[in-house]
């Protein structure tokens, strides 16, 4: 089978983000419903490249990144899924299904990155950071191959370039583009799959992958780490992958993170009422029911005002009634400090 995306929290239990080697389904669990992938292919192309747009497009400088605290991330990351952080290792009580142990937190990134700053408005602009080549900053365009690792079966990764990454997100609404505040292109698998491959207990020959993870932790970062090359992912399907990441931003924004407060509570209490899921990866968890749901609501703003768009919210907010509530009342804004 072949990994068709991956999110951090997107595999979790699931499978996108992180992948687990969850491979997301593009499909639809409602047998009523549109195959997602209708819903995703929303993107309005902006015709005029992007050094059109107003304003100094990229800028560069390189930067040496501080240490991220894995140990952290991964406390808030387990308190958001309802786990004990302090499972001591070897344990396997209820609440305890993945026992994280320092060893778990042994990846740390500190390899040196260039900044570039994606500008598309006065006030609007997402810094994109990645691997240096030689010591230098790499050309937009430049698509990093990087050394195979233990599950790429000897195949050398590949990473997206600056410039796809861009225009994905020049593409998005602004709504869901504004969740994302920094995108990190890596070059070496995602330092969580480990974490992830344990909280999942995904079997050893089924290890999380991410394709791309909307970090809990800073909120507003999501990390895009290189694929073998028959698994990156084309620019189309990018942009239904950020709207997920950035759904999951816009849940730990307004929701909380902390999966029994009450506007968590009230998503789920929505997910029972519906009685109805988007996709089958969104079956997988709460989590990712928010992301799906929010990915599909996110499909339906570039086409506000048009009957195409008339008819996605007509059919959506039918089958999804209280969770399509919830998004029309939050999504543009909950949790910006507006
Ligand atoms: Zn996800």
């Amino acid at each position: 089978m072949k990994i068709l995306y991956l999110c951090l929290t997107w595999f979790l239990m699931l499978g996108c983000s992180s992948s687990p080697t969850v491979y997301r389904e593009p499909t639809s669990a409602n047998e009523e419903l549109p195959p997602l992938a209708e819903y995703v292919a929303y993107v309005k192309p902006i015709k005029k490249p992007l050094f059109q747009l107003k304003g100094p497009f990229l800028r560069t400088r390189t930067r040496v990144p501080g240490p991220v605290n894995q140990e952290d991330y991964g406390k808030k990351l387990l308190t958001m899924l309802g786990l004990n952080p302090q499972c001591p290792l070897g344990e396997n009580r209820p609440n305890c299904p993945a026992p994280i142990g320092d060893a778990d937190y042994e990846r740390v990134q500190t390899e040196r990155a260039a900044e570039f700053w994606l500008i598309l408005g006065p006030n609007e602009q997402i810094k994109i950071t990645a691997p240096l080549v030689k010591g230098k900053a790499p050309s937009v365009t430049y698509k990093g191959v990087y050394p195979a690792d233990e599950d790429s079966e000897g195949f050398p990764l590949i990473g997206n370039s600056i410039m796809e990454v861009a225009h994905v997100l020049a593409e998005l609404p602004f709504s869901t583009r504004r969740r994302i505040t920094q995108v990190d292109l890596l070059s070496s698998r995602s330092p969580w799959d480990k974490i992830y491959t344990k909280i999942y207990q995904r079997p050893a020959d089924e290890p999380m992958r991410a394709y791309m993870q909307a970090l809990p932790f800073p909120l507003g970062v999501v990390i895009v780490p290189p694929q073998r090359k028959d698994n990156l992912p084309i620019v189309e399907t990018m942009s239904s992958t950020f709207a997920h990441e950035a759904g999951h931003v816009w849940s730990f924004q307004c929701f909380e993170m902390n999966s029994n407060s009450e506007e968590w509570q009230a998503w789920r209490e929505a997910m029972a009422l519906d009685r109805n899921f988007v996709s089958k990866y969104a079956k997988s968890s709460f989590l990712e029911d928010t992301a799906e749901m929010a990915l599909v609501y996110a499909a339906t703003l570039s086409w506000r005002g048009t009957s195409k768009g008339r008819e996605y919210e007509a059919l959506l907010s039918k089958k999804f009634p209280h969770r399509w509530a919830i998004l029309e009342k939050t999504y543009s804004d909950c949790g910006l400090g507006k």
